[in-house]
């Protein structure tokens, strides 16, 4: 047994199939991995006796390029795992279709402002002596087929479990976040004599997923060629669904405390498994991290201690509005000059500018806007406007990829008229820019398959104004006119999908034409009252700090 540094003091053990803690390293695709990622680092700044669980995701999901058309193209992003972190000097191995399969693992430390330490584990296959299919189940993210990602689920939970163990750590509550790691209460059962009540007392789950077919389930047959035909098949029908393995079900089966993301995801959630107690703790992102400099410089100036504490933004009107302006500027400068070395848009410094990035797939609706050119070009006369994208589709996602091409097809079709830039290769570094450089951050999923979203609550951190369906956290964070702009319905409403997309694209159109647009161009004191309050009434709560909190008193003590 290799002894790891503190391991014994470290009880919380926080598993996830992705993390996103820096740019270089490509280990996230999306919004998951980036919440794990903050996540991570509150729990450093807080000093929290915490350590992360993944893998390694060795090729990277992947470098977006993107031809005239706007077809998308995807790359490895090779990176090396040496330069980041140590490879520890311990070995597992979990069993994978009859035979054992070594597990390795990589140490990162992620050292806060606060010089806390939070150690976090990425698992490895491509170890000497596995075979050279086994050494690449650690190679891609969300990557090959349901055999693929069942191996890889092997991986994390049992063989996250076991790494912890033979790195002697005593954990006293494993987090899964989300349903992918589930199987770590599989080991859990066998090592506490299959007591169901001792396992569900070591573990905390987490949901993210509001829809039914969001779910990740195996058929038995690919089980039962995996794991075997033994009692772990009984277990794991027993816990996690007769007709297939629904890894959800199985988190929820084991765990004493579980949660949804947002309190209206609680509800949904307790529609979809009736029976379950769910709790609610909704999203959050580390402040430091989405803050950008020119607003860091700020708050350092007039709110000392804010990254550690980002209760204090709810001082931020101590800040003169003139100093908010000019720092949004600044951050505005660099996005538009970085759209216009990219792309060639020529886009201007004082044009109101919407912003809409995130992974591209059908229910985000990333066209909603091009729905009525005519109404669009309406608000174009109004005042000019400028849009610019970002944003990956999943490989398999045809119908994102299809999305990524329409955009550029409006593009075309709007030349001269309105400038609009799709930005390629969304990652955290795009991400920051564009929070922080636009006027409007748009959201408009479909309802209500946005379990949380947190894209808003990084842009709220730069003083850029929201304007989202209400849906997810949105719901809790919109002061309608105060701390940004709704689109559409509130979800109770009693109306046909048709009727509510009719109402959201009133909203789209109507509040930019007749409220933001005169806002920004005629009434800038009432517009820079709306980036203080959402600073002062958004970034103060909605961050990983209180998060944590949160997740401390009520899930792990
Ligand atoms: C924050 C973030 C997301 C999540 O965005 P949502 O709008 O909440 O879906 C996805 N990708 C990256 C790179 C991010 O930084």
């Amino acid at each position: 047994m290799v002894h790891f540094m503190g391991a014994k003091h470290r009880k919380i053990a926080y598993f996830s199939m992705e993390i996103g803690l820096k740019n270089e390293m490509p280990t996230y695709s999306g919004g998951l991995g980036i919440l794990a990622g903050d996540t991570i680092k509150a729990s450093a700044d807080l000093g929290l006796p915490l350590v992360g669980v993944t893998l390694l995701n060795r090729r990277g999901y992947f470098m977006q390029e993107l031809d005239e058309e706007g077809t998308q193209t995807e790359h490895p992003q090779e990176w090396s795992p040496a330069d980041y972190m140590e490879l520890l000097p311990a070995e597992v191995t979990v069993l994978i279709k009859g035979h054992d399969v070594k597990v390795q693992a990589w140490l990162y430390e992620h050292h806060s402002l606060t010089e806390e330490v939070v150690p976090v584990l990425f698992l490895d296959t491509d170890v000497e002596g596995n075979s050279l299919d086994d050494r690449k189940i650690t190679d891609s993210l969300y990557g090959g087929d349901r055999s693929y990602r069942l191996k890889q689920e092997i991986v994390l939970g049992v063989g996250g479990v076991r790494m912890l163990d033979e790195l002697g750590f005593k954990i006293t509550k494993y987090h899964m976040n989300e349903g992918h790691s589930s199987l770590l209460g599989i080991e859990l059962l066998r090592r506490n004599g299959m007591s169901v009540d001792k396992v569900k007392e070591l573990c905390v789950f987490t949901t993210h997923t509001p829809i039914e077919s969001g779910h990740d389930v195996f058929s038995h047959d690919v089980v039962a060629e995996l794991i075997g035909e033994n009692s772990d098949l009984e277990t794991l029908k027993k816990y996690g669904g007769e007709h297939q393995l629904n890894m959800t079900l199985l988190g929820l089966n084991l765990s004493n405390y579980v949660n949804g993301v947002a309190k209206r995801h609680r509800q949904i959630s307790e529609k979809m498994f009736p029976g379950y107690k769910f709790s609610s703790i909704t999203n959050g992102v580390h402040s430091y991290t989405w803050v950008c400099q020119h607003f860091r410089d700020l708050y350092d100036t007039y709110l000392p201690g804010w990254a550690n504490e980002p209760e204090l933004l709810v001082r931020v009107r101590s800040i003169p509005d003139n100093e908010i302006w000019d720092a949004h500027k600044r951050a505005k400068k660099d996005l538009i000059d970085y759209a216009n070395a990219e792309c060639g848009v020529g886009m201007n410094y004082d044009t109101l500018t919407i912003g809409f990035a995130r992974r591209f797939t059908e229910y985000k609706r990333p066209t909603l806007i091009f729905s009525d050119l005519d109404r669009l070009r309406k608000v174009n006369e109004a005042g000019n406007i400028q849009l610019i994208f970002a944003g990956k589709a999943h490989p398999r996602d045809i119908m994102g990829k299809v999305l990524i091409e329409r955009i550029f097809e409006y593009i075309d079709e709007l030349k001269g008229e309105i400038k609009i830039a799709f930005l390629e290769n969304y990652n955290m570094e795009l991400g920051l820019k564009m929070v922080s450089g636009v006027d409007i951050w748009l959201n408009n999923p479909k309802k209500p398959l946005e379990a949380s979203g947190t894209s808003g609550m990084k842009a709220a951190h730069n003083g850029v104004v929201n304007f989202s369906v209400l849906d997810g956290w949105w719901l809790e964070g919109c002061v309608e006119g105060v701390t940004g702009y709704s689109i559409g319905p509130k979800p109770e409403v009693d109306k046909s999908p048709e009727q509510v997309e009719m109402i959201e694209l009133d909203d789209l159109y109507n509040k930019l034409e007749y409220i933001m647009i005169p806002k920004y161009y005629c009434r800038k004191d009432e517009w820079i009252s709306l980036m203080n309050n959402s600073i002062e009434m958004i970034a103060y709560y909605f961050n990983t700090h209180r998060m944590m909190h949160r997740y401390v008193t009520e899930a792990y003590l």
